[in-house]
């Protein structure tokens, strides 16, 4: 099983057309990784315009027995769209329209190739906000997000992608449509089969259409950045704000490692003693939002922070969120190998999490660069590693011990970047054995010959 064989790519063609399949060297190439820099090359991609289009793939698909991988944007760190068991690459970047916004229901319908910051921006000019917000907002589509139950900047106050689907449509392995959920606000007839697909990281149906929940648009924001000349003081201020009551938009990490890069990257020209920064924003009616920030300041202050500076207005702001946006970019400088993780501790020991990095740090010699959303206990982080100095094996243990730790604090090894190729050796540290074996049930229910974006999720048996 993996490449379609003559007479399925001629049907290929049919079913889409000339200009919706390729099986030119470039077009494969360009659909072989992801931003995890995981590859397998495909042996075609098919850009789908329709439901019925993927239909016809699907069923064509499942009689051939060649495999196929869903593809938004490909800005995956899991390696999830990457295929690696050969077969057709699936894009549904091509089925990118706005289908509806409604104000009076608090409801958009729209494809999946619907790109993320797209919708955000329609929605707000209505004075509506659709809150889910991650870091690729500006090029991941909203079918990725949704297969992966992306989280992002805003998740610590207004939850994660899975919060804001309300239904979906989608096909199954075989070709067969299913429409699951509701266009209202609430409904509970049967079995949660929107919430099964959403974070299924396209191993259970290819989504065509989505039904998302909107809610009014805040009316003010406030932006304050603060440094610290310690990682432990700035994750003790983490946890103090998040205990006051007061749950910030967005409440972001910095550590040392991280932000040595950021400013070499971005000359920001931070003073010597800085060793975190946390980013903190806040919205809502704005004298909850005034009041909140003193709150914020009084906690940043209490825990030490060496520099406080609040944004004036959004120009302001948007400086201050410089540093956070170009972690990704800023932290490839500190050496040639980068594995990069998204565990998750509970808020209490998000002290622990941070200085017990540090410790594996200084003990295997590797930079550990950490940064990410600390505000619901998510941290990214980075083993850097020179493969060229024969660091690659122990970068990889290392990894494996960040995974030992943060289970030990009670934690879970992805809040949002999925279990993909990258985790699936470790996904059993985890899931209670039976649970894992009626996960596996349920995507041979779904996908009984195992086409549908094979050898990801599950270690091989
Ligand atoms: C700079 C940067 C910042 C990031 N920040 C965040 C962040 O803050 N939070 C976060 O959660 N993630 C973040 N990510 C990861 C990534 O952007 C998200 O996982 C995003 O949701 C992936 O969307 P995509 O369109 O690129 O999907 P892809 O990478 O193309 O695919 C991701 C998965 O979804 C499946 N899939 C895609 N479309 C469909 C579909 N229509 N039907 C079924 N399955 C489908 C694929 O098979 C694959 O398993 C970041 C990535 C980068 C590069």
């Amino acid at each position: 099983m993996s490449a379609p064989p003559p007479e399925a790519i001629t049907l290929l063609r049919k079913i889409l057309g000339p200009d919706n399949f390729s099986v030119r060297p470039e077009d494969l190439l360009a659909h072989s990784f992801d931003a995890a820099k995981k590859s397998g090359p495909p042996a075609g991609v098919a850009w789908p315009t329709s439901t019925e289009q993927v239909s016809a793939v699907m069923r064509l698909a499942d009689e051939h027995r060649f495999p196929v991988v869903p593809r938004g944007a490909g800005s995956g760190l899991s390696g999830g769209s990457v295929p690696v068991a050969g077969g057709l690459v699936l894009s549904l970047n091509r089925m990118d329209r706005v289908i509806e916004i409604n104000p009076h229901d608090l409801v958009a319908v729209v494809q999946p190739g619907v790109i993320n910051a797209r919708l955000q921006k329609m929605v707000e000019e209505m004075g509506l906000f659709f809150p889910p917000d991650p870091g690729s907002a500006e090029f991941s589509t909203l079918g990725g997000n949704v297969a992966e139950n992306a989280g992002g900047l805003r998740a610590v106050k207004y939850g994660v992608t899975r919060d804001y689907v309300l239904g979906l449509t989608a096909v199954i392995p075989g070709g067969e449509v299913i429409r699951t959920g509701v266009r209202t606000h609430k409904g509970v007839v049967g079995y949660d089969l929107t919430g099964l697909i959403v974070g299924s990281e396209g191993t259970l149906a290819v989504i065509t259409e989505l039904i998302l929940r909107l809610i009014p648009k805040p009316e003010a924001k406030r932006t304050v950045e603060a440094l610290f000349d310690h990682p432990t003081r700035a994750s003790l201020a983490v946890a103090e704000i998040m205990a006051a009551g007061v749950t910030p938009t967005a409440l972001e990490f910095i550590d040392h490692a991280s932000l040595r890069a950021v400013d070499e990257y971005l000359s920001l020209d931070l003073p010597d003693w800085a060793r975190a920064m946390l980013l903190i924003e806040l919205d809502g009616p704005p004298e909850v939002v005034d009041r909140h920030l003193g709150q914020v300041q009084h906690i940043l202050e209490k825990c030490g922070a060496g520099q406080i500076r609040a944004a004036i207005d959004p120009v302001q702001a948007d400086v201050l969120w410089r540093a956070r946006r170009a972690m990704g970019p800023a932290v490839y400088a500190l050496a040639g190998g980068k594995i990069n993780e998204d565990v998750v501790v509970p808020l209490s020991r998000v002290p622990d999490m941070v200085e017990r990095l540090e410790a594996l740090a200084a003990e295997t010699g590797l930079i550990i660069a950490s940064f990410g959303h600390l505000g619901d206990g998510n941290l990214h982080v980075n083993v850097m590693y020179h493969p060229d100095r024969g660091q690659t094996e122990l970068a990889h243990q290392t990894v494996g011990r960040v995974f030992d730790l943060t289970l030990e604090l009670g934690g879970t090894l992805s809040g949002e970047h999925g279990v993909g190729l990258s985790k699936r050796p470790f996904i059993g540290r985890e899931l209670d054995p039976v649970a894992m074996r009626l996960m596996k049930d349920i995507k041979r229910v779904f996908d009984p010959h195992h086409i549908l974006n094979p050898d990801k999720i599950f270690p091989d048996d």
